[in-house]
This record gives C-alpha cells, structure tokens and sequence, in this order.
C-alpha cells in the first residue's frame, strides 16, 4: 500500500530524471540577519533575482529555488526520491556550494539532534534504511556501509577514526563503479540508530576542529558515502549503488588578503578543487571524450556519480545580503553552467540564465524552453 505507492513514486523519479538529464541544480538562499537582502526568490520557486543596484538586477532559472523560508522538511521532500534511487543501484551524489556562512553546512547537516532542523545527511540515511526494509518484503536483501571523509588540502582524514589527521596514505579507486578509498573505515549501517551514531562521530570530529582551527573547516570537503549492495534472492539480481553527500570547501575567492606559506598552498589546493569540478562540469557539457576527473581527489572520488548514469544534484548556496553581493554573483555564475550540463540520454535541458540587467552578466545567458515537465 504506501510502501507500493512509495516504489511506484520512485520508479517514476528514475524515468523523469532519465528523460532530463543526469544533472541538477537547486539554489537555497538562507535567511538574512541584520542586513537587507538583495536576493529575491520568485514565488514561482524556479527563479531567483540578484539586485545589485536598481539599474543592476541578473535573474537565474534552476531546477528548483528555495527561498529564506524554507524548511529542512521542505528541501528534503524535493530530495528524497533522488536519495532512495540509490538503493535501485544508481550512483547519486548531493552536494552543497558556496561561500563560507551560506548555509552549506546547514543544508547537509543541519543539527542532527534536532528533529525539525537536521539536514539532507540524518534524513537521508534514515530514509534509505528505512525504504530498504520496505524492500526487504519485496525480496531484496541489502547490505549497507558507510565511510566519512574529509578532503583538505589534497589530503584524505577519515572522520570515523577517531584522532586520525589528513594524509597522502588514502588512495581512491573505483570498483565494481563505486569509489573505494583505502584505509578509511566503512562501517555496517544496520538500523537508523546506527547511521545516526556515525552521523554523530563524524560532526563531534568535526566540531573539534572548527574550533581549533576554523581555517579547515571552511577549507576542506566532507563527503558522507554510503555503500550499498542489494540481492533479489528469488532471480538471483544483484546490484550496487552509492550515495554521496558532499558539504564542499567555501567558495570564496582567497588571496588578495596576501596568503603566504602554508596557507597559500591550502588556498590553491581549495581553488583547484573546485574549479577541477568546474572543469569536469565544463568537459562533460561540451560532451568531451576525456573527462578531467583525476585532476583532484574530489572530483576522482565522486567520478562514478558525475559521468555515466550517476545523478547528481548541486545545491548552490546563497547568502542574500549586500556584503556578499559579489560571491553571490559568482556562485550563481557556476551554478548556472553546472545547470547547462546535459549528459547525453536525449532530454533537452532548459535555459540557464536569464540576464537581465548589465551586459556583462548576460554573456552565458542562452534563450531557453521551458523544462519539461
Ligand atoms: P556554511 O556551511 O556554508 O559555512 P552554515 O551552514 O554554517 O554555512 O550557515 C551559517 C549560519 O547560518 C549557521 O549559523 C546556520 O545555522 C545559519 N543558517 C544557514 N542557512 C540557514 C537556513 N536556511 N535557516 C536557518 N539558519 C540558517
Ligand atoms: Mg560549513
């Protein structure tokens, strides 16, 4: 009954997304605190408008737009079919970007001990564990684990361990179309308290860090990853799917503060990372024989979820006031080519920007169709 509705729901999701496109882009704008926002969200919850000025306004089109109001519940409910797809042996990949403070971190994590407030990463590991039992009474058998890692500076840590620092050891490769990173835990995840427990290690890791160096945590990428094998007893099918979810490094230009030493090697490793990721959203757009994925540890470990038959959903995150008014802009601008990339599998991809305003900002504005619903 529900359970069948909810495989039905799913069913439908693969085939929808099947027909648009393996790639897509939803922009959360958080709350505003003191300052007055420049970011409006359409009512239509596909556009949003940065205001730069009166005679200064872009517009941008996404999958999907959040507005400051929205709910963790809400953001994960337009996520969730998505997230279960893994367990029908897709390779799926979530990920949050944008400048430090834009709500990243919110929107993946959240707090995990608060029911209402805790983010995609709590919610979708329940959510998996759970829709895995269901299926269990269908006769699919299925085996879960979990790794979770940080990426700094070209460095693996492996957050489940508890003590372990970044280092050169952790080799990434891929078997059977997964990622495997050597030497980094991967834990059973048998029930949603188990999955919890590891959600909450990984955070504490976390924690300890940002206060004892906040340059890392805003510096590094953490990837939750979930492993997961299924068995169909009765005909014998097997399959394998993954689920990746990614709180990328701030986004933010550094350098013209005159980084030096060390923290200019951590400035351009974070630079290089995600303008690799960049890279490979660019190659895979122009439908590019050679894809760049080796190029950083980052885009390597997520190769199976970005080419292929991978899924993959960016969320860009945008803090609407004034003073950010330029990350906002270059957030936007990388999120609206991530939004061009169309991976084969015939659907056509709809517009991406809509510049109105100056002319600067037009210049990777396409005229675009209506997506399909
Ligand atoms: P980031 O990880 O991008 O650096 P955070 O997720 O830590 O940013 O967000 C910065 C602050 O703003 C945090 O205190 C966070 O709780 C708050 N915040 C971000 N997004 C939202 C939101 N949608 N609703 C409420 N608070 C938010
Ligand atoms: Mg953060």
């Amino acid at each position: 009954e529900a359970l069948e509705a909810d495989a039905i729901r799913r069913k439908l999701h693969n085939q929808i997304q099947e027909l648009r496109g393996n790639v897509r882009v939803f922009c959360r704008v958080r709350p505003t605190t003191s300052e007055t926002a420049i970011v409006d969200c359409a009512p239509d919850g596909t556009s949003v408008e940065l205001k730069r000025s009166d005679a200064d306004v872009a517009g941008f089109e996404f999958d999907r737009v959040f507005g400051p109001s929205s709910t963790q519940c809400e953001v994960f409910d337009e996520v969730s079919q998505l997230v279960q797809s893994a367990l029908d042996g897709y390779k799926v990949c979530l990920f949050s970007y944008g400048q430090t403070g834009s709500g990243k971190t919110h929107t993946m994590l959240g707090d995990q001990h608060n029911e209402e407030t805790r983010g995609i990463i709590p919610r979708a590991v329940a959510k998996v564990v759970e829709a895995s039992e269901a299926n269990a009474k269908k006769g699919w058998k299925y085996r879960m684990c979990a790794s979770y890692v940080e990426i700094y500076n070209e460095q693996v840590r492996d957050l489940l361990k508890a003590g372990s620092g970044h280092s050169d050891k952790h080799s990434i490769a891929h078997v059977d179309g997964v990622t495997e990173v050597s030497g980094v835990n991967k834990e059973p995840v048998e029930s949603v308290e188990a999955a919890a427990g590891l959600v909450r290690r990984a955070a504490a890791a976390r924690a300890v860090e940002a206060t004892q160096m906040n340059a890392v945590s805003s510096r590094s990428h953490t990837i939750f990853m979930l492993y997961i094998t299924g068995e169909h007893e009765a005909s014998g099918s097997r399959l394998t799917g993954c689920l990746n979810l990614v709180d990328l490094a701030g986004s933010e230009r550094v350098g013209r503060s005159g980084a030096e030493g060390a923290r200019l090697k951590e400035a351009c490793a974070i630079n290089k990372s995600l303008s690799c990721l960049g890279d490979v959203f660019q190659a895979l757009s122009n439908g590019q024989k050679h894809i760049p994925y080796r190029n950083s540890k980052l885009t390597y470990l997520l190769q199976p979820c970005l080419g292929g038959d991978g899924k993959t959903l960016m969320f860009v995150n945008i803090n609407p006031e004034a003073p950010s008014a330029e990350e906002s802009m270059c957030s936007l601008k990388f999120a609206a080519q991530v939004n061009a990339v169309e991976l084969g599998r015939g659907g056509a991809k709809r517009n991406i920007v809509s510049g109105i305003g100056k002319k600067e900002d037009k210049e990777d504005s396409s005229s675009g169709d209506k997506k399909p619903d």
